[in-house]
């Protein structure tokens, strides 16, 4: 099963595909994730894709689509995969169509009002070690910037300062929210309250998840 998170940026779908991941064992494939290592290793991906990122633009398709393709190629993704962040535009919903021959798909997109993910987002905290999600307003270290998983240091994404937040936002709106049309006309697409708790946000989605499940479990029995 292929499963995508879709929703703005800050609208937890870094934590929500962690925990899908953790349940279902459906592999989490996050493109801000493999960029981000990029980045950090200095490749010659990651030095292309550093400006965009830091003021909060889209990285070009071609690289984006390349990374996930090679990606999805791996063993573990052969079952499914769980996607967070991509795709992100027209043309990266219509390359992943291409890819891959898995036959269920779910597209659950997260709703929230925009002050909660600016917010959200200026409280992020991620540990530079193992990459733990925490945030100071709702999900805070037990230690003030120490990382209770690991005991790495927490530190704030360059993109989460307000200005470029700013700019992820409406780079969501006028490229990203395009998708929801596209994924309502294949009748996958599912949107759900975003907020709430952590765990409550998690159930509606693993409500879906099932509901999908069962579906395909009655089509092979009946085969
Ligand atoms: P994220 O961690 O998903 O918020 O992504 C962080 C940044 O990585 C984004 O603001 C973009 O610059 C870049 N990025 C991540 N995923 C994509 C994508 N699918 N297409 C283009 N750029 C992306």
């Amino acid at each position: 099963m292929r499963i995508i998170l879709l929703g703005p940026p800050g609208s937890g779908k870094g934590t929500q595909s962690s925990l899908v991941q953790k349940k279902y064992g459906f592999p989490k494939i996050s493109t801000g994730d493999l960029l981000r290592d990029e980045v950090q290793k200095k490749t010659p991906l990651g030095k292309k894709a550093e400006n965009f990122m830091n003021r909060g633009e889209l990285v070009s398709d071609e690289i984006v689509i390349e990374m996930v393709k090679e990606r999805i190629r791996k063993r573990d993704c052969q079952q499914g995969y769980v996607l967070d962040g991509f795709p992100r535009s027209l043309a990266q919903a219509k390359a992943l169509q291409k890819i891959g021959p898995l036959t269920q798909e779910l597209v659950i997109d997260f709703k929230m009002h925009e002050k909660i993910l600016v917010d959200r987002l200026q409280a992020r905290r991620i540990c530079s070690r193992c990459g733990a999600i925490y945030n100071l307003l709702v999900h805070p270290p037990r230690k003030e910037e120490v990382c209770d998983v690991c005991g790495g240091r927490l530190g704030q994404r360059d993109d989460d300062k307000p200005e470029v937040i700013k700019e992820r936002l409406r780079v969501y709106h006028q490229k990203t929210s395009k998708l929801i049309h596209y994924y309502q006309q294949r009748n996958v697409y599912h949107p759900i309250d975003g907020e709430g708790k952590i765990l409550t946000v998690f159930h509606r989605i693993c409500v879906i998840i099932d509901k999908e499940l069962a579906s395909s479990a009655k089509d092979e029995a009946r085969r």
